[in-house]
């Protein structure tokens, strides 16, 4: 059994502390109710700027935040670090890995994670982007590979090592290959002068005939005009069907020679021991009613990613991001505590994604714009929805160094070592 104290006030499980969890979490502060925040990091994620990470343009602890910190003033708030194995929905209980918990209300906020559609090979050599540890690891491969590069005398290999293939050309691919490209440009010739940086090439692969699917038509061709200026190689139209770590093979048959993949096709949600296949819908999303409440289970809501919404205009559900989970933690504290008994209704405050410097695209409801006024809007946005004031200085201290100098300064490989074998060496 999890030790939690007993508490005359009633019982709210939240599972998961990404942006509608914690959002969630935070209206009760100071409330008459007991919160349990569960979370398998001690720590919060934000997730739309993972790619600064993997590109070496932000510290992981400028874009993560301690959730043990948000809380430090409520006793009603309590943190447990454990992960959700199974739920007991008849007995009103969760199992983690660290034992099981009651709850009186329970609320899953546990997000999505990636999908390779099956794919082992993909699975196995891909790199996905769905945490800071993911992008940690990308950021040790890009510069390990370009330190093995310098010393590769063979051109075929050295190509593996520099050429990158990111698949996906949604906002997370369509920023990942704007970043690179100008990490080619004004990084690689004064870091790496003996590389041939007009040799890296950067492949962006994309299903379908445009960029940020989901965004204007506008923005769309507007990503597609800054990207290819920048030197990126786009495919549209077809797929990466496979990788084995030196080569990425298209569903046209194409091979492109390169030994890392990065891969931002596709989320899905995990489904949870406990919970009968019927809840599920497409992406294994759960089915919910507009008050956000599971349909058929009583006593279980569900937030953010990882909740299905049929709603008028959002036939799919609404869109995976930030903005509707927030509002969803929000709206369902109201409900909870009885400030509000309407249904939930997703208020759409628009969208946009960064390319490069002086280089964005946003869509707002009423007027789309790009260039560098929608850069500096998406600074704005990105620096005010950071949490912690010391995330936002740090972000906006870091950005400012980075537009004066063309320099980001955090190219180190840092990976954890292994104790014993430290001890040994
Ligand atoms: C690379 C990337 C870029 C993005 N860019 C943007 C963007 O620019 N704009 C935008 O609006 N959206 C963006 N998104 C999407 C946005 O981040 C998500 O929509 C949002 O994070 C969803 O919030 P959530 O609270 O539902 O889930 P999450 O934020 O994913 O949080 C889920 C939490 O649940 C925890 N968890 C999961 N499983 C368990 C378990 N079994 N037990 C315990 N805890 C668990 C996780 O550790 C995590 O803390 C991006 C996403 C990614 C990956």
């Amino acid at each position: 059994m999890l030790n939690i104290p007993d508490s005359e006030y009633k019982r709210i499980v939240v599972i998961g502390a990404g942006f509608a969890g914690l959002n969630f979490a935070k209206q009760f502060r100071g409330k008459r109710y007991q919160v349990i925040l569960l979370d398998k990091h001690n720590y919060h994620q934000f997730q739309p700027l993972f790619y600064q990470v993997a590109m070496a343009g932000l510290e992981p602890s400028s874009i993560t935040f301690p959730l043990r910190k948000a809380f430090q003033k409520y006793d009603n708030i309590l943190i447990r670090v454990a992960e959700l194995q199974r739920i007991k929905s008849a007995e009103k209980r969760i199992v983690t890995d660290q034992g099981e918990i009651y709850y009186d209300e329970l609320v899953l906020a546990m997000g999505a994670t990636t999908n390779f559609f099956g794919n082992e090979n993909i699975a196995k050599h891909a790199y996905p982007l769905k945490s800071v540890s993911e992008a940690l690891a990308l950021r040790n491969s890009i510069f390990e590979d370009f330190e093995l590069a310098l010393m590769e005398q063979d051109f075929e290999k050295r190509q593996g090592y520099i050429d990158i293939v990111i698949v996906g050309g949604g906002p997370t691919g369509v920023e990942l290959a704007g970043a690179l490209a100008e990490m080619k440009s004004h990084i690689l010739p004064k870091d790496y002068k003996e590389l041939n940086s007009r040799e890296v090439d950067i492949y962006l692969v994309q299903g379908g005939d445009q960029l940020l699917k989901g965004m204007s038509s506008k923005a769309a061709k507007a990503a597609k005009d800054y990207l290819t200026e920048m030197g990126v190689k786009i495919i549209f139209g077809t797929y990466v069907v496979d990788c084995d770590g030196k080569q990425a093979v298209l569903k046209n048959g194409d091979k492109i020679p390169a030994n890392k993949v990065i891969w931002a096709a596709g989320i899905t949600c995990h489904k949870i021991p406990g919970l009968e296949d019927d809840h599920y819908v497409r992406g294994n999303r759960i089915k919910v009613n507009k008050h956000l409440q599971a349909e058929g289970l009583d006593h279980i809501y569900v937030l953010g990613d990882q909740a299905f919404v049929l709603d008028e205009g959002y036939e799919y559900g609404h869109p995976q991001v930030a903005q509707v989970a927030i509002q969803q933690g929000s709206h369902l504290a109201k409900l909870m505590q009885g400030k509000t008994s309407k249904p939930f209704e997703y208020r759409d405050l628009g969208s946009m994604a960064t390319i490069g410097r002086n280089k964005a695209v946003v869509d707002l409801p009423k007027f789309k714009f790009k260039g560098f006024f929608a850069w500096l809007l998406w600074l704005f946005v990105h620096i005010r929805s950071l949490i912690g004031i010391k995330n936002k200085l740090f972000v906006f201290i870091n950005w400012m160094w980075n537009y004066v100098t063309y320099d980001q300064s955090l190219r180190l490989i840092i990976k954890p070592s292994n104790r014993n074998k430290a001890k040994s060496d």
